[in-house]
């Protein structure tokens, strides 16, 4: 369906048809008043192009943006939570689910540009988070740790290809390694706050330790509260005292913890590109259908 409120984004919207009617009446009655009509015509435009310009979403998909830090939260080793200000207090970033914003820091005279998911949601007004991961080497993490609270970041978006519409599949499995939970976050978010979306979700969460599972409680909170979402854990070099699953996720693990291959079921996958490139042949050998199975 075709979204209504972004008309009220262009500054003519509804303004040809009341200018035709005053034009025409200051017409008819009297030309003499014509320089008030327009006068009056020129405020009204101006207010209405203002508060248009005022409602424009902060972010554009091909003009580079800066945007303000106002907060950074480390949540797990080398991780951190950035908040970047919107242009109002009452903005919400409006992003299709599942998708991304392309950040860009210049680093020695070139343009390095990296993808990070929002990890914020339809309710969070005036600020948008990002999760991201940092790299020693890493070109644009390393720049975006030294980046203090009041500088600005480029950001341009959105960005993604997933279309996700609730009914798309009966059920969703959900496989994530380290920082690829923060689009698959966007989509449970999506359909547990939707009343109408009954889509059963599986997620698989791998990671290298225990330490590094990101949002650990806001999703067991998620899987208590929602009995159409489970999730199961997996790490890689696990403390003695671990009752997960051990070692990468395994064809094992997906027979037993995402949904039964069927073309009313899809799988969505998310993590580091070794990580993808194995689970998308694994799942092809299964029997899963290359439709049926999304990569971010
Ligand atoms: C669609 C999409 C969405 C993404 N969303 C997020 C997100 O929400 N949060 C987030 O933190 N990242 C996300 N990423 C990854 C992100 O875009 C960058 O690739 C990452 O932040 C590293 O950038 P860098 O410039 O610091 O590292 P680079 O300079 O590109 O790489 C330096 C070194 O860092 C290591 N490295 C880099 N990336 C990875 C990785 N993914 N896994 C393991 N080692 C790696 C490697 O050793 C590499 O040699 C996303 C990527 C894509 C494609």
């Amino acid at each position: 369906m075709e979204d209504k409120r972004k008309l009220l984004d262009q500054p003519l919207h509804g303004i040809y048809i009341p200018i035709a009617l005053i034009l025409f009446g200051t017409w008819i009655f009297s030309w003499s008043y014509m320089p008030y009509s327009i006068a009056f015509i020129a405020i009204v435009f101006s207010f209405r192009y203002y508060e248009a310009m005022k409602r424009r979403s902060s972010i554009d998909k091909n003009i580079w943006r800066d945007f303000e830090l106002m907060d950074k939260t480390l949540i797990a080793p080398m991780t951190s939570i950035y908040r970047f200000k919107l242009n109002r207090e009452d903005e919400i970033l409006d992003i299709p689910t599942g998708h991304h914003l392309a950040c860009c820091f210049i680093v020695d005279g070139k343009d390095e540009i990296r993808f990070y998911s929002p990890i914020s949601n339809q309710f969070d007004a005036g600020f948008f988070d990002i999760l991201v991961k940092h790299y020693e080497r890493g070109k644009v993490t390393r720049r975006l740790a030294q980046v203090q609270v009041g500088q600005t970041v480029k950001f341009r978006g959105t960005v993604g290809t997933l279309n996700y519409s609730p009914g798309m599949a009966k059920e969703i499995g959900l496989i994530a390694g380290g920082t690829g939970i923060t689009p698959i976050l966007q989509v449970i978010t999506r359909v547990i706050t939707d009343l109408e979306d009954d889509t059963k979700l599986k997620l698989i969460y791998g990671n290298e330790t225990e330490r590094d599972i990101l949002l650990k409680n806001e999703i067991d909170e998620i899987a208590a509260k929602y009995p159409n979402f489970d999730v199961h854990y997996t790490v890689t070099h696990p403390e003695p005292s671990w009752t997960g699953s051990k070692g990468y996720v395994t064809r094992e693990m997906i027979e037993q913890y995402a949904p039964q291959i069927s073309d009313d079921n899809m799988l969505f996958i998310c993590g580091p590109p070794e990580m993808k490139r194995s689970l998308f042949a694994i799942t092809q050998e299964m029997g899963w259908k290359k439709e049926n199975i999304f990569c971010f």
